[in-house]
């Protein structure tokens, strides 16, 4: 009870002037103050504990995943702001609790870092685990995808009561749930989404897990998605128990699963798998889901995923990109948008970030090259990076450091739609300005 108390009053104190920093802060100390705090307490989720891993789309999922729960009728414990290591998970349930000490929750919904389940799985064993997709991250900061496939085993190995719900598109993804030896269900698109023959999109996975030989694919959706098979050995695409069809993407998501129409008012076609994961963990879970679509009515993608704000008379879009692959959807996702457009790209190498930047190496920013394209302007501590970037692509961008006067000079001088796509620390001080400049008259 102390514990909890200690982690109410840290997370008071601190969450306003630190933002995440001060949900960590309330975990370390609950966890310092009573190490069986997180056993405990996640003891008393009374039905079923769902984690969320993968590359990208783990916040996403996982919060539109708890919204689904509580539009059934449930109280559910989440780790909302994507605090996902160990600390972050332990405030979660810390600050789910009841001044008494005890958890009244009847599922629990955490995200967690990949790196991070060796040191989160000791203290409890999660009833499912969804699996996003394995895509490259910063290089600097979880080495090799073979690195984070082996983490991942040993973690689903170590709760083999856990059932996987995984992403059966991805190779990489699909592999190591059958080679875990856990229960698994799959999700999927098997039908031919998009034209990708122009994308020269640096694809993970391109060899058998199990042989090493070539992949073959029938197509793919973006990035290493798709419908493949070995060219040697018997591993293939799974068979996909949560099909989506129909889909339909533009300035609205919308596809069928299980006979149901599921309609979203978000872009980017990798919304449609962070909607679709969560709609096949909540049904795997046992639960209806009869209020799937009024909670994608209700739900807002949070924290810069594609958040939007109008200031004065522009319309301003942000979204983090954080590696290739989210960068590369998050162009198609601007792409998809015909109307003339600035663009805005903030790039910090703050720790959390990954100090290398040559990730941006694999983005394909030559996509800007088009006319409704009005300007490209370069932002952040790396800007100058960024800034060459595009000089190699040939698109002409402005620099400016200094990320508040980069958003005000095109607000005054821009065609009054723009887009601003930020890394992982950049994301927090831009929507600080852009709340600002909201607000201001
Ligand atoms: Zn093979």
């Amino acid at each position: 009870m102390f514990a909890v108390w200690a982690a109410k009053i840290t997370e008071k104190v601190s969450v306003r002037i630190f933002h995440r920093q001060g949900v960590t802060w309330a975990g370390k100390i609950a966890l310092k103050i009573c190490p069986a705090i997180l056993t405990e307490l996640a003891s008393q989720v009374k039905k079923e504990i769902f984690i969320v891993c993968g590359t990208n789309g783990k916040t996403t999922t996982n919060n539109m995943l708890c919204a689904a729960i509580e539009a059934e009728g449930y109280r559910v414990v989440c780790n909302h702001t994507g605090s996902n290591m160990l600390n972050g998970v332990a405030a979660a349930f810390a600050l789910g609790a009841g001044i008494g000490g005890n958890l009244k929750a009847d599922y629990a919904c955490i995200e967690i870092d990949e790196a991070s389940t060796r040191r989160v799985f000791p203290h409890f064993k999660p009833d499912h685990m969804v699996l996003t997709n394995l895509f490259r991250d910063q290089l600097d900061r979880y080495g090799e995808i073979d690195i984070t496939m082996k983490i991942l085993k040993d973690a689903m190995q170590s709760a083999p009561g856990m059932k996987v719900i995984v992403n059966g598109d991805d190779a990489l993804s699909a592999y190591l749930a059958m080679d875990s030896g856990n229960d698994y269900v799959t999700y999927g698109i098997s039908e031919q989404v998009t034209d990708d023959k122009d994308s020269h999109e640096i694809r993970e996975g391109r060899f058998c897990k199990c042989c090493g030989a070539p992949l073959e694919y029938r197509f793919y959706h973006y990035s290493q998605l798709g419908d493949y098979a070995c060219t040697k050995c018997e591993f293939q695409r799974p068979r996909i128990q949560f099909d989506a069809s129909g889909i339909e993407i533009g300035s609205g998501i919308a596809f069928t699963v299980e006979g149901r129409r599921i309609r979203a008012d978000y872009k980017g076609f990798y919304n449609v798998y962070n909607i679709l994961a969560a709609y096949a963990a909540i049904r795997t879970g046992g639960l209806k889901a009869e209020h799937f679509n009024e909670m994608l009515a209700r739900f807002n993608p949070e924290n810069g995923r594609m958040e939007s704000f109008r200031i004065r008379d522009v319309k301003v879009m942000l979204n983090l990109a954080k590696n290739p692959a989210g960068f590369n959807q998050n162009i198609s996702a601007v792409m998809q948008d015909e109307t003339p457009k600035d663009i805005l790209i903030v790039i910090n190498d703050n720790a959390q970030d990954g100090t290398d930047v040559s990730w941006l190496w694999d983005v394909d920013f030559d996509r800007f090259k088009e006319d409704k394209i009005r300007s490209v302007t370069v932002s952040g501590i790396r800007c100058y990076d960024m800034g060459l970037r595009m000089k190699y692509v040939d698109i002409p961008a402005a620099s400016e450091p200094d990320v508040e006067k980069a958003i005000r000079q095109r607000l005054s001088d821009g065609c009054g739609n723009l887009y601003v796509l930020v890394n992982y620390t950049a994301l927090f001080s831009t929507r600080n300005v852009l709340k600002r400049l909201e607000g201001e008259k």
